[in-house]
């Protein structure tokens, strides 16, 4: 098998038979062998009922159907960890990323035998811009403060060979944050830009606060560093502390209720970084699976 689709299925119910179409198009005429692997991320709409219509067609199909939703993170790594090509593509359902880019990022595979993985990064974004200000915003902390390097504007939307599939699946943290561990496992991979399309139907899954919560689980998955700024408050807390303490006591003057907020709101913060990192542990530790299959389903 030359190719593996990886589908993330979302209550995506209008976007799959178009979905299917684009593929079927674009790769009709190309003498290789592929696969689409739909994970079924626990859709509450008929997606997945539309999906099990597929089955009867011509192209090769499986189908994971989560027990729920994992959300997309868990959904990547299922079709990562079934799909059984010598190249494996991750691309959304809404027809956003177009199929026929995925012929580009082959070619690339195909004449270097160098470059291990093409990645589509957004030629220009086409989101709001609050919403572009905080993403470029995340990705500028992001590459300050950890060692492992963020693209900003990079997509999910990218072709792995083979080594680098596993090398990604072997990885087998509950925290996922993809755009980091696909830079995490080293490897060469090249960019290319491509031009985003609408969504084909129905509404992107992504809330502010949702991606707030996604960034900062990214900054924690890829450094410790913010749990030493609690220590370096605290010293230099310390070292201005000596002089205050030393007038105080000759002035006879107590310490300002104001000093007193500072100095506890600032505990509570550094009290709650340990936590963020703590809770993380403590799931981590729980080992529980990232995501749970309720039906598995093939045609082949
Ligand atoms: N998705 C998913 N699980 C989720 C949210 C999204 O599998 O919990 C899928 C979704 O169906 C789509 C892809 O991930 O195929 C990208 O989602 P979306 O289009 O909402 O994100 P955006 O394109 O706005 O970044
Ligand atoms: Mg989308």
């Amino acid at each position: 098998m030359k190719l593996s689709l990886v589908v993330p299925c979302f209550n995506e119910e209008g976007n799959i038979a178009p979905f299917y179409k684009a593929v079927a198009d674009t790769f009709n005429g190309h003498d290789f062998d592929y696969e689409i692997v739909f994970v079924n991320d626990g859709s509450t709409d008929g997606t997945l009922q539309v999906l099990k219509k597929l089955v009867t067609g011509p192209i090769a199909i499986k189908i994971i159907s989560f027990s729920r939703n994992f959300g997309k993170e868990a959904a990547m790594l299922a079709g990562l960890e079934n799909a059984g090509g010598e190249y494996v593509t991750i691309i959304d359902a809404d027809l956003q990323q177009h199929p026929s880019v995925v012929l580009d990022m082959i070619e690339k595979l195909d004449v270097n035998p160098d470059i291990d993985c093409v990645a589509a990064y957004q030629d220009e974004r086409s989101e709001d811009k609050k919403m572009s200000f905080f993403k470029e915003g995340f990705y500028k902390i992001v590459n300050l403060i950890t060692d492992t390097e963020f693209v900003s504007g990079a997509s999910d939307f990218r072709t792995f060979r083979r080594p680098m599939v596993d090398s990604i699946t072997g990885m087998k943290e509950y925290f996922r944050f993809s755009k980091g561990l696909f830079s995490w496992v080293g490897y060469n991979t090249e960019y290319i830009p491509y031009t985003v399309s609408e969504r084909a139907s129905g509404e992107s899954k992504w809330s502010f606060a949702k991606l707030f919560k996604y960034a900062l689980d990214g900054i924690e998955a890829f450094t410790i560093r913010p749990l030493r700024i609690p220590l370096w408050l605290g010293i230099l807390f310390i070292v201005f502390s000596l002089p205050l303490f030393i007038i105080a006591l000759a002035t006879d003057r107590s310490v300002t209720p104001g000093a007193v907020f500072f100095v506890g709101g600032t505990i509570l913060a550094c009290m709650g970084i340990l936590g963020e990192y703590l809770a993380k542990t403590y799931m981590q530790g729980k080992n529980r699976p990232v995501y749970i299959i309720k039906e598995n389903i093939s045609n082949r």
